[in-house]
């Protein structure tokens, strides 16, 4: 971490530009629909004895958040998730024999608010899935909460279907911005949460919070710091409040004169990062923290760490199928993503077509890149070596222009490169993304809107 306020400031002002989180190379954005209704079977068939992850999208919640940018449908008709289980079990079904026995070795249900499913909807579900699979001796099934909408038995059921990883969405634990964006929840019972889910031995407990929000001071910010400290949450996902109404019509409610921006949103940002890790948490990457004793910690330290559209995981790379309404999937270099809209899905699964809309076939020279940069997201540095065995080519020939584009960054001592690595340095870890931009051939100025800023 960058200790020097001002230097930071500083730095802030000259290299904070919009750019993509690198969940993937190239990024969603490159999709196209010459992918549309592909089928995926033939596709993962093709590598029977790899293992799977499976990922579950549930587009329901029962409240607006007025900070969300997610693909989500606000109801609190149940029916409607009956219907959508209905869906999901109909698209594992059009899967068939391509995942009929295939190694199961995670599943993370995300949304959305996958809490929204009824202890039957989500039973259901998972059956259907231990029928479709079979599990990988190495399993571990992760699941997003709402704390709002969920009775703390809630977690035993989890527990008794086999999830072992809990990440519930806080944002922020104080009333008035609570209020401000529409998301009042009890922190008591956030802690009664965590405590039945340790209790049950829960191995990893995740807490979502944003820096940015609407009334967000370093008052207040610490006590949410604090609270989450002391309800003993493993990891910390701390994220930054991107403000784009015109793209996401839910901040339209956001005032905007209560938003705390410029340097004031970086000293919530620098602060928090300062509270996690004095109350011993360890940085993970980018916008991440774990306690040591977190699997996620531990990954980093070993140099393991991962990346994938879920974001930093301790998993391996392997095939990633996504089921549901906008979900992403990555298999063997492929990248598909299903109807973006409910009842586009719909048509699609009741039809007996593929859900897939959009995706794209990842090039030599993505794969080349893609590397690269997963290694500045995850290790904060590319091993020339590594590369080298990897891709028969030299990383200083191949990369001469790229390097060249990074020489500000250097100079500032925020990139340093020998022979041997290209490393971000530890005052340019806020930059990594920067860094990473000069290895992305999409990347265009036009397109630079579309992404957040740093902070
Ligand atoms: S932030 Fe989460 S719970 Fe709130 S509306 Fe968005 S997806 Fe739903």
């Amino acid at each position: 971490m960058v200790n020097n306020f001002e230097d930071l400031l500083t730095l802030c002002d000259k290299y904070d530009i919009a750019g993509p989180r690198y969940t993937s190379y190239p990024t969603a954005l490159e999709m196209n629909d010459s992918k549309a209704r592909e089928d995926r079977s033939a596709l993962i068939a093709s590598r029977p004895e790899q293992p799977i992850a499976l990922y579950v999208h549930i587009p329901f919640c029962h409240k607006l958040c007025y900070y969300c940018g997610c693909n989500k449908i606000v109801s609190n008709d149940q029916f409607k998730a009956e219907r959508y289980v209905d869906a999901l079990i109909k698209e594992l079904q059009q899967l068939g024999d391509s995942i009929s026995g295939r190694k199961l070795r995670s599943l993370h249900l995300g949304g959305g608010t996958p809490s929204f499913l009824t202890s039957s909807q989500i039973a259901r579900l998972m059956t259907a899935i231990e029928c479709s699979f079979s599990k990988s001796q190495v399993f571990e099934a992760s699941i997003e909460l709402d704390s709002r909408s969920i009775e703390v038995d809630y977690i035993n059921l989890l527990c008794d279907l086999g999830f072992s990883r809990l990440s519930i969405g806080i944002q922020d634990t104080d009333e008035s911005v609570q209020n401000a964006i529409n998301r009042i929840q009890s922190s008591e019972h956030i802690g009664d949460l965590v405590r039945r889910a340790k209790s049950l031995g829960f191995k990893s407990i995740n807490a979502d919070l944003i820096y940015g929000l609407p009334r967000q001071s370093l008052v207040t910010f610490k006590k949410t710091v604090d609270d989450v400290v002391q309800f003993g949450f493993d990891r910390v996902s701390l994220f930054s409040y991107a403000h784009l109404p015109r793209r996401f019509k839910a901040q339209r409610l956001i005032a905007t004169d209560e938003l705390p921006v410029g340097h004031d949103k970086l000293k919530l940002m620098l602060s928090a990062q300062r509270w996690l890790a004095q109350a011993g948490y360890r940085e993970v990457g980018m916008d991440h923290f774990a306690l040591p004793s977190d699997e996620l910690a531990q990954a980093a330290e070993s140099g393991s760490l991962n990346r994938n559209f879920q974001g930093y995981t301790a998993d391996p790379d392997i095939d990633l199928l996504a089921i549901g309404v906008s979900s992403i999937s990555d298999i063997n270099g492929t990248v598909l993503q299903n109807d973006k809209a409910l009842k586009d899905y719909y048509a699609s699964i009741d039809g007996g077509l593929s859900p897939v809309a959009v995706g794209f076939d990842r090039l030599p020279e993505d794969l080349l890149r893609g590397w690269v940069i997963k290694a500045l997201m995850c290790q904060f540095k590319v091993d020339k070596r590594q590369f080298a065995a990897a891709y028969g080519v030299s990383f200083d020939r191949y990369f001469a222009s790229e390097i060249e584009q990074l020489s500000d960054l250097m100079e500032d001592g925020l990139v340093s490169n020998d022979e041997v690595e290209l490393r971000v340095t530890h005052r340019g870890l806020l930059f990594v993304r920067r860094v990473a931009m000069a290895f992305d051939a999409y990347l265009s100025a036009k397109r630079q809107p579309a992404f957040s800023k740093v902070v």
